[in-house]
């Protein structure tokens, strides 16, 4: 596991020490992370590699995963999909069962912290403890929130307004709030297995094992199998490029303890993929990092067609590892591609076909969106970055007078 000081090189002197400092100011005051799954998504991704160096900058901070059964996963999987916009409805049975469980889980928790930081509305009523222990309490939110539906945004919203402060990843998915609402952009970790630099031979065995062929162009989107992330879109748009350039798609991605519908998506993109020639579908078990890493650095072009993004962390990742990326318009994904500077953004299937031929066929062009993009993560979507925000934020509960720029 990476040292904080092994950051130095990539991040400067002067964050670090600025770390450490923060560090020793919140050495008196313990932080428990709650969410709702311990890999899968970018939720756990962060929290996996955040929670070791904030330990290692002194402070004491853990994390709890709530436990459900496979209806609780169902339903909040409905929270997640109404919250993203799309229409469907909750009966009261299912909104009565999902506060029931939080409610167990809340009597299985044994020790609470001073800060206690939920992820995302699954752990939501955990805040009716706040009463009993009177601690500060912070809720993240890493959906795109931009167009609730508003019955399950008004059930939600009730226990947003216990907490202390809220978190968002991008402007447009701030409310309005009763209560205080924070902007802190998530983050990829350079010196993770998912992002750190690898050896060609590491490389191409990875080709070698799932049978990609290094000489013809490689598109790739690495997701969980979820419909929001329209991996049939992606097959679509795939077919369009295949009549004019002879390339290989890489669809590849694993599931999430907390999304029940993985397998489902999964079958239906085997289904439409209909074993054809140069599509991939590579499913991934948890911790398949370096594979990851590997199939990035590989790629020609990476793609991240989702209908729906809290912020694609899967964007960022690719970005660092100086690829051209192809996005859509949506939710936290223009905080990291301005069109045309730092990768591509586009609306339809038709539109990310027309991006993927130009930028095969002008690989200067695509080299030059991938340096800025680079550079763009560099500046802004690194772990140390999102660490010192979070810190900050910790602080500002206990002595907002000390925190002005929050
Ligand atoms: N990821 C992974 N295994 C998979 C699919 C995705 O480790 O099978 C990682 C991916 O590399 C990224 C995160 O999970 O770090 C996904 O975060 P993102 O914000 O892109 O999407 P989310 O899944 O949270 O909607």
């Amino acid at each position: 596991m990476a040292r904080i000081d092994d950051y130095r090189p990539i991040v400067g002197d002067q964050t670090i020490d600025e770390l450490y400092l923060l560090g020793e100011r919140l050495k008196n005051i313990t932080i428990q992370n709650v969410n709702s799954t311990p890999f899968g998504g970018g939720v756990a991704e962060i929290l996996s590699r955040m929670i070791p160096l904030m330990k290692d900058l002194g402070v004491d901070v853990w994390w709890d995963v709530i436990k459900g059964d496979d209806h609780f996963f169902q339903i909040t999987k409905k929270i997640h999909n109404a919250l993203h916009g799309i229409e469907l409805s909750l009966t009261r049975e299912e909104l009565s069962y999902f506060l029931e469980v939080n409610q167990e889980n809340a009597k299985s928790i044994k020790k609470w912290a001073d800060i206690v930081f939920v992820h995302d509305p699954q752990p939501i009523y955990l805040v009716k403890e706040k009463r009993r222990l009177k601690n500060k309490w912070i809720w993240r939110c890493h959906i795109d929130f931009s167009n609730p539906k508003r019955d399950v945004w008004l059930f939600l919203k009730k226990f947003i307004e216990k907490y202390d402060v809220s978190v968002f990843s991008a402007p447009a998915f701030a409310r309005k709030l009763s209560i205080r609402q924070v902007l802190i952009y998530p983050s990829i970790d350079p010196l993770s297995d998912k992002n750190k630099e690898l050896d060609q031979k590491f490389i191409d065995s990875i080709l070698e094992r799932f049978g990609i062929d290094k000489q013809r162009p490689i598109i790739t989107q690495i997701s969980r199998f979820d419909y929001l992330k329209d991996p049939i879109g992606v097959i679509k748009a795939f077919r369009l490029v295949k009549k004019y350039i002879d390339c290989q798609l890489i669809l590849a991605g694993g599931g999430a303890k907390d999304d029940p519908e993985g397998e489902r998506v999964l079958a239906e993109v085997r289904e439409e993929a209909k074993k054809e020639k140069d599509i991939h579908i590579i499913h991934l078990p948890p911790a398949s990092n370096l594979e990851i890493n590997a199939l990035q650095r590989v790629s020609t072009v990476i793609l991240q067609k989702s209908l729906r993004e809290g912020f694609g962390l899967t964007v960022a990742e690719a970005l660092w590892k100086e690829k051209p990326v192809i996005a859509s318009w949506v939710g936290g994904i223009p905080l990291q591609i301005a069109h045309k500077y730092s990768g591509i953004l586009t609306y339809t299937i038709e539109g990310t076909a027309h991006w993927i031929k130009r930028l095969v066929n002008e690989p200067e062009y695509a080299k030059r969106l991938a340096r800025n993009g680079k550079q763009h993560v560099k500046n802004n979507f690194l772990i140390l970055r999102q660490i010192q925000d979070y810190f900050l934020l910790f602080l500002s509960l206990f002595n907002p007078q000390d925190v002005v720029y929050l």
